[in-house]
């Protein structure tokens, strides 16, 4: 069951205070940092917070890896690919430790939860400095002291829910853009993921402590807050549910609202009314529908069938027609049939995603669809998967072209690198939009006239 968070006490984090002001006092010259961020936007927050830590120590920000004098890579362990990309990168790093022998490489994130990772590491590469799990970064500062101090190699990692630490140094990565926690963990377990290996229970901030940190970020001038969680929709802190939540942070006037990530069986009618009721919550969701197919989905251990999820889609669309929806998909599932794959085809067809972020299965050891027999190759996955995208694409590029002629309200976040005179923004709906103006549009909203369509983005004219 969801619970509410229990909270890192006030003697531990002065404590990680007082060795943020130790590292400080040891730094004799001007360091800087560079993190690695991989995985999910729940990482993409993480790495603020140990950018705010390392700004607070006195590191700054390196443009590249090669500049700087720690390297930290926040890791993924939600599938293979991104595992072996971290190891990847961190044995390049012992090329660059041998030129640089101060160089500091610390690696922390959800690929050191796994079991026996982080003594894999501390075997194989001693030339990592420091490796941490995500239960305990708050204690960062403590580690890199010690690092500093001792000169040799550092690893703790807890298998312990994390406590919620709050009040740590952030550095954001936008002025108008913020990530927010909600809750953290996941207690679905899913028969494909790791996530509740790793990221251990759910647990839930305190409807205090979010509404405090969106004030802070609506007082900076941020037009745009992403709540997130692993399991965002099953939010339950202080007896108040997720709708519940965004009904309060919705009262405190940030322009934009948006949350991810969301399970179909925990959407409530109350949830899916919130897209009527709130005038700053954005038209759209993401709701990962894995598979098209119920016995896939049963063997998936999703909790919904088929049937639900396009009911849930239904009332959705009843209630704010012109929401869009983004969704996440596993092709080539243990033992998921040619057939079951049309499944996924003729739901993908239906629905009409605005985008949808597709995936061949990749076994997660400790997980039961690990376990499961599978006689489909990778050529009959990859072509499965390649019929996917295409029918993906076309849907995606039908809807951004039947945009064209709209005027949308985008809220301007980016400047093109190839261009300074142009700029890029989000639509309400999440489609991102191009067109002529300068920087000093960037974090404002305004108005823009669709003039055409490409394959994932639009073109228009500033009104
Ligand atoms: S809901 Fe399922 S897929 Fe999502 S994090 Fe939890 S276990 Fe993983």
């Amino acid at each position: 069951m969801n619970r509410e968070a229990i909270h890192v006490s006030e003697e531990k984090l002065i404590e990680q205070k007082a060795y943020m002001a130790k590292v400080k006092e040891t730094l004799t010259s001007n360091k800087t940092y560079h993190i690695v961020t991989l995985g999910c936007q729940m990482n993409v927050r993480d790495s603020e917070t140990l950018s705010g830590m390392l700004e607070e120590m006195g590191f700054t920000a390196a443009n590249t890896r090669e500049e700087a004098d720690l390297i930290l890579y926040n890791t993924c362990c939600v599938r293979e690919n991104a595992e072996n990309k971290a190891l990847g990168n961190v044995i390049w790093l012992k090329e660059l430790k041998k030129d640089k022998p101060e160089l500091i490489i610390a690696v922390g994130g959800c690929m050191m939860q796994e079991e026996g990772m982080a003594d894999k590491l501390i075997r194989q590469y001693p030339f990592i400095d420091l490796i941490f799990g995500t239960h305990n970064a708050y204690r960062f500062p403590e580690y890199l002291y010690r690092v500093l101090s001792d000169r040799q190699q550092f690893a703790e990692v807890f298998n312990i829910d994390g406590e919620i630490a709050e009040g740590l140094p952030v550095k954001r990565q936008s002025p108008y853009f913020g990530f927010v926690n909600v809750m953290y963990g996941c207690n679905n377990f899913c028969s494909y993921c790791i996530v509740p290996y790793v990221r251990g229970r759910e647990r839930s901030r305190s409807v205090e402590d979010v509404l405090d940190e969106c004030k802070r970020l609506r007082d900076q001038g941020v037009q745009e807050i992403m709540l997130l969680g692993q399991n965002v929709n099953s939010y339950m802190g202080g007896g108040a549910n997720f709708a519940e939540l965004l009904y309060r942070v919705n009262a405190l006037e940030i322009p934009r609202i948006r949350f991810m990530t969301s399970h179909p069986k925990d959407l409530s009618d109350e949830l899916i009314y919130a897209y009527k009721e709130l005038e700053h919550l954005m038209p759209n969701l993401h709701l990962p529908v894995q598979a098209g197919n119920n016995e896939i989905l049963e063997k998936m251990n999703r909790r919904y069938s088929r049937e639900r999820y396009l009911e849930l889609v239904m009332k959705l669309r009843a209630v704010c027609p012109d929401i869009g929806l983004t969704s996440d998909i596993i092709v080539g599932f243990p033992g998921e049939t040619l057939a079951q794959f049309e499944d996924t085809m003729s739901l993908v067809k239906e629905v009409r995603y605005d985008a949808a972020y597709t995936f061949i299965y990749s076994p997660r050891q400790g997980t039961k669809a690990a376990l499961m027999p599978d006689p489909f190759t990778i050529q009959e996955k990859t072509e499965r998967i390649q019929r996917l995208i295409d029918l993906q694409q076309a849907i995606s590029y039908e809807t951004l072209l039947s945009l064209v002629g709209n005027t949308e309200e985008v809220l301007v976040d980016s400047v093109s690198l190839r261009n300074e005179n142009a700029v890029g923004g989000k639509t309400r709906r999440g489609h991102m939009v191009n067109f002529e103006g300068n920087m000093n549009l960037i974090g404002k909203t305004v108005s823009v006239k669709i003039t055409s369509a490409g394959k994932n983005t639009l073109r228009g004219e500033l009104i």
